[in-house]
């Protein structure tokens, strides 16, 4: 399962990609669509390396590059990364292996390839996929159980929960890279005790810490994707804020869920991490005795065995006042997504069991990850209980929920003994204010 692209000794000769807190060693080698900052060159595909971007399509002056690696990096001469996700997964372990063999130490590619690269500070990203649809899942029970209990006091958990991966269908349009920075969104609020809505901008505007799932070759209408072919349908994960309008969502969402709580914006990161890089930290999933087992289409050995991924998650918060006195974010939540209810292969095989079919750059958002502890909660709702408790920042200003000029900045790392260690880049969006 495991390649020499993983070994943990391996080492770039970009040297900023051998630093040991470095997010893009050269085990990670994650793809974005990027060109350089204040130009209006079409974007290509790059791969991270240390503080550096290589333009894949470099590798085409290679002169020894196989047939399936040269169609692969042909592919990433493109806007988006389509092209190379509908080659399909091998298709991306040659380029891989390719990526790998010329970036490492020793490499006789290191004279051609040097020139191509790019510093990441002077570049600038797009969304990396073309994305046709978007689905956002509901599938930690930390936080539906946090958040059941604000809006449902008396009935938390709704009864589906344990039995389906609960989706909605979402907004692309308003889907923006880290960077993105939006208006507050207006809409109807239904205060407390009154009869009727009024029209306002919202005052409790949130961020949801999610992972990107960004789906590499699809499906054709009318035959669902097998829970064990699942996997090798996703491309890579993402970092995904799913900015929320908490009051808007209150009046709203029943009986036909979120919309315009949601559908204003929605910020991901410029890099996807391949399933491949991220198979040193597959673990065992889990599902306690007492609740219901999986329907047969949920439930495999194989997703027993490596369905969980271990990957740590943290949300920061960078104010206004904050960043004008030079002062660093303030972490807010950490947790990981091992925790879970549903693995990313439960949740492709759900979707697909009535023969919807998938699109290559097809997107689906995890849902809010929240742990079992305190501070492990992946959204403002919840680590204030609803507005009820304001978090204190390091400065003496305090949230329930998001101000204008607030930066959020999801982050994700992931860690095994004896494997080096991977990041996913900031995935980072900041509030205005509501239009006048
Ligand atoms: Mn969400």
């Amino acid at each position: 399962m495991l390649n020499d692209t993983h070994q943990a000794s391996l080492r770039s000769w970009v040297d900023s990609a051998n630093d040991a807190d470095c997010e893009f060693p050269i085990q990670n080698l994650p793809y974005g669509a990027f060109r350089k900052k204040g130009s209006c060159d079409n974007h290509q595909i790059g791969v991270a390396i240390g503080e550096q971007i290589l333009p894949v399509a470099s590798l085409l002056g290679l002169t020894d590059l196989s047939a399936i690696a040269r169609e692969a990096a042909a592919a990433c001469d493109s806007p988006t990364l389509n092209r190379l996700m509908a080659l399909g997964p091998s298709h991306w372990s040659v380029l891989r292996q390719a990526l790998s063999q010329g970036l490492r130490q020793g490499s006789p590619h290191q004279a051609l390839l040097a020139p191509s690269l790019v510093p990441t500070t002077e570049a600038e990203f797009a969304v990396p996929a073309q994305i046709g649809d978007f689905t956002d899942m509901y599938t930690s029970l930390d936080h539906a159980l946090n958040v059941g209990r604000l809006f449902r006091p008396d009935n938390p958990l709704m009864p589906n929960f344990k039995w389906l991966p609960c989706g909605y269908h979402a907004r692309v349009s308003s889907i923006g890279v880290s960077g993105q920075r939006f208006l507050r969104p207006k809409g109807q609020v239904m205060p407390a005790g009154e009869s009727a809505p009024i029209v306002t901008a919202t005052r409790r505007l949130d961020y949801e810490l999610e992972l990107a799932i960004w789906i590499g070759t699809g499906n054709p209408l009318g035959e669902p994707i097998g829970l064990d072919q699942a996997s090798q349908h996703v491309f890579g994960l993402g970092l995904l804020n799913d900015w929320s309008a908490r009051d808007i969502q209150a009046w709203e969402y029943q009986p036909l869920g979120p919309l315009l709580s949601k559908n204003f914006a929605t910020t991901v990161s410029p890099w996807v991490v391949t399933m491949e890089a991220l198979k040193p930290f597959l673990s065992a999933w889990h599902r306690e005795s007492a609740d219901p087992q999986p329907v047969p289409y949920l439930e495999s050995t194989l997703n027993r065995e490596r369905g969980a991924i271990d990957i740590g998650l943290e949300a920061w918060l960078h104010t206004a006042a904050m960043a004008g006195e030079g002062k660093p974010p303030h972490r807010l939540s950490k947790t990981n997504f091992r925790h879970n209810y549903w693995t990313i292969a439960q949740m492709v095989a759900h979707h697909t069991i009535n023969g919807c079919n998938l699109c290559v750059g097809d997107l689906i958002g995890s849902g809010t990850q929240s742990g079992p502890g305190p501070g492990e909660s992946g959204a403002l709702i919840e680590l204030t209980q609803g507005g009820k408790r304001p978090v204190t920042l390091p400065g003496g200003e305090e949230r329930t929920f998001l101000a204008d000029g607030d930066t959020v900045i999801l982050r994700a790392r992931a860690e095994r003994a004896g494997f080096r260690s991977i990041g996913f880049g900031d995935c980072a969006g900041t509030v205005l204010p509501a239009r006048g």
